[in-house]
């Protein structure tokens, strides 16, 4: 058939450019060691930056959703699988992230990919009423492909920016026509680890009448008072923001929310076609995501917080030492850049081989000549586990 040999042939090319990616299996759950394809290894490849995908707390929470309210939802939140447990979450998240806005109130989806599409998509479509009046997007040359797609889904205008510069967002901002703009950013840049520069960006927003979507999926649980999001951590408030973050991350759960003005939210429930259109997630993960909010807001989230600061610190003075460009990022995220992808590759075989999980990040992902090992740091890494990071890398051959 020659569908199937056209892709035979796409995917030889993805191996030839050393492009083709390798699912790994892991066989316990989600920690900063755990067992991979059959072998123990350090886990620098997740999210899971305060250590609690695998919290006894959450295991337990979740058997008690499961419990309380069966597995599946039964349905989209629209058409009756909308829960007490999804309910109590949205109150929890508004009132613990909410802190940036007048009347806020949160909207949990499915996952954050979901939620992006949403929001994006719902929030351009006042505009679509009259044919003259589109929407323009405004959006960060580094943002999340579910930004991305998002921006899509919209049908808006779209205007990419290079990364974090605000001088040339104004230019694009100033020569703007339509009447609805919206700025959209990545809070936390997943694949450099560098922050956005929110403040200029609301100082923008608010000049021109724009709203400020964050996408905080990598900041929430780690950043501002009590891990309450980036937000927080940059004391911002204003109406125009529309804040969006995932619990699948340093939350350790699943699912993803939005919290905005009571009104925004109602126009997503109303109008938003990733929220409508698809079952509702199982009662019992938000249900575990509440019991995970408690614990990034308790004394144990903070201690969690300060250990995984300690490993940023730490992981940062031991990639100066390396050959390779370490990005300067004081987050949880650090990469280092090696250039090619053949090499970036071989680099990540090598430290597998020595029970090392880092991914090698390479295109689409990231720029052409830009591939990387993307570090990924836990509250549950120990100093020696960076020690041994550090000496594979310099022992590497590559
Ligand atoms: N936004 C960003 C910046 C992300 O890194 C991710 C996940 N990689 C998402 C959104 C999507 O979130 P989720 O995994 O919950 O779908």
């Amino acid at each position: 058939m020659e569908a199937l040999t056209i892709l035979a042939n796409h995917l030889r090319e993805l191996d030839a450019q050393a492009l083709r990616r390798q699912r790994r299996c892991a066989e316990t759950g989600c920690a900063a060691h755990m067992q991979v394809d059959g072998r123990a290894v350090i886990n620098f490849a997740s999210n899971d930056y305060l250590g609690l995908a695998s919290h006894p707390k959450l295991i337990e929470a979740l058997a008690d959703g499961a419990t309380r309210y069966g597995v599946g939802s039964g349905g989209s939140h629209l058409l009756g699988g909308h829960s007490r447990a999804h309910a109590l979450l949205e109150d929890q998240l508004a009132a613990f992230a909410g802190g940036f806005i007048d009347k806020p109130r949160a909207l949990y989806f499915c996952t954050g990919y979901m939620a992006n599409l949403a929001t994006l998509s719902a929030l351009a479509s006042p505009a679509k009423s009259s044919s003259e009046q589109t929407a323009t997007l405004f959006s960060d040359a580094l943002n999340h492909a579910s930004l991305i797609d998002g921006a899509r889904l919209a049908r808006a205008n779209v205007q990419i920016y290079p990364h974090a510069d605000t001088v040339a967002l104004e230019t694009l901002l100033s020569a703007c026509k339509t009447p609805l703009k919206l700025i959209v950013t990545d809070a936390l840049f997943s694949m450099d680890g560098d922050l956005a520069p929110l403040h200029e960006l609301l100082a923008l927003a608010e000049k021109y009448g724009a709203w400020l979507v964050v996408d905080d999926a990598h900041g929430f649980g780690v950043l501002g008072s009590h891990g309450a999001g980036t937000l927080s951590a940059f004391g911002l408030r204003s109406p125009q923001l529309i804040y969006i973050a995932t619990l699948g991350k340093a939350a350790g759960v699943a699912g993803a929310f939005v919290i905005a003005h009571d009104t925004v939210i109602e126009w997503l429930i109303q109008r938003a076609r990733p929220y409508i259109f698809t079952t509702a997630s199982p009662p019992a993960v938000a249900h575990a995501a509440s019991a995970s909010l408690s614990l990034i807001a308790s004394s144990e989230g903070q201690t969690r917080r300060q250990q995984l600061q300690q490993r940023i610190t730490q992981t940062r003075a031991l990639l100066q030492q390396t050959p390779w460009r370490a990005l300067d990022s004081v987050t949880a995220i650090q990469p280092l850049i090696i250039g090619a992808n053949a090499p970036t590759l071989a680099c990540a075989a090598q430290l597998a081989a020595q029970g090392l999980w880092v991914p090698a990040i390479r295109p689409p992902t990231v720029a052409p000549g830009a591939s990387r090992l993307r570090i990924s740091l836990s509250a549950n890494h120990s100093s020696a586990d960076l020690e041994q990071l550090s000496a594979a890398l310099l022992a590497s051959e590559i």
